[in-house]
């Protein structure tokens, strides 16, 4: 793929993403588990999955098991976790592929038992402990039996136990503190009925950094493995960047006459006359339709002026009389000395960058690199 054939794209660095990971390893001194749900934070599943098993990793978390079997026919053959929701006709498929499932309920595992005695073959489950977040989870107080049905069943394989913490990357750090504490009644529960509880695992990219208390056996880095912060205020290990770069260029340049409407419901008017550049990229790549975007060009922090249309929206180029059709457009990245981080973007949108991560739309062509280019120095 060569970058002139393209309107927007996505540029990601295989090898910033595993430096994050040999970062986050080192620190933590832990296994991590990179988490690549969502065709992995928007970054392409099956690159990213083939750099990281590159870099060291020996298990995958996802969230569902459609996740799990594109990465076993991209040729992962590194230990799969599915997070969320298997249906029970999937155990068949965990089972063929050595795919570890997520068990949380005590009618799911029942089911799950009932599929695989059927298929008269193991298949390996981590039982999700509810410790406080809410969400999914066996409740702390009912794990103990819960764990032991499932460690007795013949064709269910107890291979780890784990649980998600609610608040980690909040200030206050009482909730994750008592939400470690349950977890750990419930292992010295579980050890002391004599079950192995396998590989234990609790922290997301927030818990693994706030709380080194809680990095168990493995870590489930997703955000952190990308290059972000888990929340806007919080600092990240040095070493760790952003992989990715959203880019797009300038396709047109027109000067308008001041009071001329521009895009859709003329909901901006230029007010003297004016170099109104147009860039590809729309809501249909993930830009979000709102006021307020800024992108770069020629290192300039430039506003996108009227309605974010679907595959194009406009920039106001009264700053930059210099610009040329062709001109690279930064949507999210560095250019120069100027940057527009996932999480300024985010804050603008009034989200979480995991979400502008997520929104990254699939008719993006990602182009992979491998320069370790340094994105802010
Ligand atoms: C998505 C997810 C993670 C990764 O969280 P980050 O904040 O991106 O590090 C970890 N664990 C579970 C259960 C998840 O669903």
């Amino acid at each position: 793929m060569t970058l002139d054939n393209l309107g927007t794209w996505l540029e990601i660095d295989l090898s910033v993403l595993k430096n994050n990971f040999q970062v986050l390893s080192d620190l933590t001194g832990k296994q991590v588990m990179p988490i690549v749900k969502a065709n992995a934070y928007g970054h392409g599943l099956e690159r990213v999955a083939e750099a990281f098993a590159e870099a060291g990793a020996e298990w995958f978390g996802v969230a569902r098991i459609e996740e799990a079997l594109l990465l076993r026919e991209s040729g992962i053959e590194a230990n799969i976790l599915v997070l969320g929701y298997s249906p029970p006709s999937r155990v068949s498929h965990a089972i063929k592929e050595n795919i570890s499932l997520a068990v949380y309920d005590q009618t799911v595992a029942e089911a799950f038992a009932g599929e695989a005695a059927h298929l008269k073959e193991e298949v390996r489950l981590h039982a999700k402990i509810e410790t406080g977040m809410g969400r999914l989870g066996i409740p702390h107080a009912e794990a103990l039996p819960f764990i032991e049905f499932v460690s007795e069943q013949k064709f269910l394989k107890l291979e780890g136990i784990f649980t998600h913490f609610a608040c980690a990357d909040e200030p206050d750090k009482a909730v994750t503190r008592e939400q470690i504490e349950r977890f750990n009644q419930v292992l010295g529960e579980v050890r002391n009925r004599g079950i192995d509880p396998g590989i234990i695992h609790a922290s997301n990219s927030a818990g693994a950094l706030n709380f080194p208390e809680a990095r168990y056996d493995l870590i489930r880095g997703g955000i952190a493995l990308y290059g972000h912060p888990p929340t806007a205020g919080m600092a990240l290990p040095k070493g760790i960047q952003p992989a990715l770069y959203w880019k797009t260029r300038l396709i047109s340049i027109k000067e308008l006459p001041a009071g001329h409407g521009v895009s859709y419901g003329h909901r901006y008017h230029t007010t003297q006359r004016q170099n109104v550049g147009v860039i590809a990229a729309g809501y249909g790549d993930g830009l979000r339709r709102v006021d307020g975007n800024d992108v770069l060009i020629r290192g300039k922090r430039i506003p996108i002026i009227g309605t974010v249309c679907m595959d194009q929206c406009m920039v106001d180029l009264a700053d930059l009389p210099d610009a040329e059709i062709g001109d690279e457009v930064v949507i999210i990245g560095a250019q120069n000395d100027a940057e527009i981080s996932a999480t300024d973007t985010a804050q603008r949108w009034g989200t979480i960058n995991y979400e502008v991560l997520c929104g990254l739309a699939a008719r993006m062509p990602r182009h992979y690199t491998i320069n370790m280019k340094n994105y802010a120095d």
